[in-house]
């Protein structure tokens, strides 16, 4: 029985495309880990059936995850939202209240911050941080950049205004907006976090090397062959380390599986073997 209800222990993971993602794994293994018997299934939506498809899910259900390309429309559709959804304007995780209301919450950033700073070793406090990108994994981890002690943070999308908008929303002379035809110019950083989606479209990315110092780590939140090419570039420019996001969303899952069931469960067993898979 989930956390707090009597609801059915029955989860999914809503996206589109969906199937290889690795969510109803890693769900299944905090589950055996923490004693929990559970059920996780992914589930395709295309984003006209997505609100529906959720709803029915979620009638007997306890919660359900969000990713690509519904994590706007899951804030849009709850009735309450975390602060951290609330600031990022998307959500990745929705769960089924016992009065039957749904509640958003974002994990990502967490995610990502727990990741770069326990297991990376990548600290965060006062550091120069570039945030490539600006669409909905970008609003998710931006905030908790901030949080994290980060003295700069510079955001450049290929669309320049998305960039502006989030640096405006951040509201903190800390964050600001460069252009992408700029990123030559802006000198290196000790952390380029990739949160495009170009790698895993298989579309080209062309960063100049001027970004990375010996120092520097590359971040990308994809995992898997989308993550290959910002890897490449990250290590052949020579930055320290290059890491793909495959920590960012056990940890993110790791807050997911908390919020539905209490106890947090120990995420590098369960790391090591997703990575074991992945290789
Ligand atoms: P969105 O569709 O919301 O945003 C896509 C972003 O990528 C936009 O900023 C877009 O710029 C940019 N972009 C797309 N194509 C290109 C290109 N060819 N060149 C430069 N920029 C490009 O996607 P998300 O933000 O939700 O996801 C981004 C990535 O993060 C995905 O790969 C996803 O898998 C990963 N992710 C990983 C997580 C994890 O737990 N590890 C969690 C969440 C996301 P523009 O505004 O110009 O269109």
């Amino acid at each position: 029985m989930p956390h707090g209800t009597a609801l059915p222990a029955r989860y999914a993971v809503f996206g589109h495309p969906i199937a290889h993602s690795l969510s109803p794994t890693i769900h299944r293994l905090f589950g055996e880990q923490c004693g929990i018997a559970l059920e996780y299934v992914a589930i395709d939506a295309v984003p006209e059936s997505f609100a529906d498809a959720v709803h029915r899910f979620l009638a007997a259900a306890h919660g359900a995850n969000v990713t690509l390309p519904h994590k706007a429309a899951a804030f849009a559709l709850a009735d309450e939202r975390s602060a951290a959804a609330t600031r990022a304007g998307s959500a990745n995780v929705l769960t089924r209240r016992a009065d039957g209301r749904l509640a958003a919450h974002n994990t990502d950033g967490a995610g990502l911050v727990r990741d770069l700073v326990e297991r990376q070793q990548c600290a965060l406090q006062g550091r120069r941080v570039l945030l490539l990108g600006a669409g909905g994994a970008a609003r998710g981890v931006a905030w908790d950049l901030l949080d994290a002690g980060v003295e700069e943070l510079t955001i450049a999308n290929r669309t320049a205004d998305t960039a502006a908008a989030l640096a405006g929303a951040l509201g903190v002379t800390r964050a600001r907006a460069r252009y992408w035809q700029d990123l030559a110019e802006l000198g290196s950083f000790d952390l380029v976090v990739h949160a495009t989606s170009a790698g895993v479209l298989g579309q080209p990315l062309q960063l100049p090397g001027t970004l990375v110092n010996p120092q520097t780590v590359g971040y990308d939140l994809s995992y898997g062959g989308g993550a290959q090419s910002f890897l490449r570039w990250a290590r052949e420019a020579g930055a320290r380390a290059a890491c793909d996001g495959l920590g960012m969303l056990v940890e993110q899952a790791a807050d997911a599986f908390a919020l539905w069931h209490g106890p947090r469960p120990l995420t590098d067993p369960v790391y090591a073997t997703m990575r074991a898979a992945l290789a």
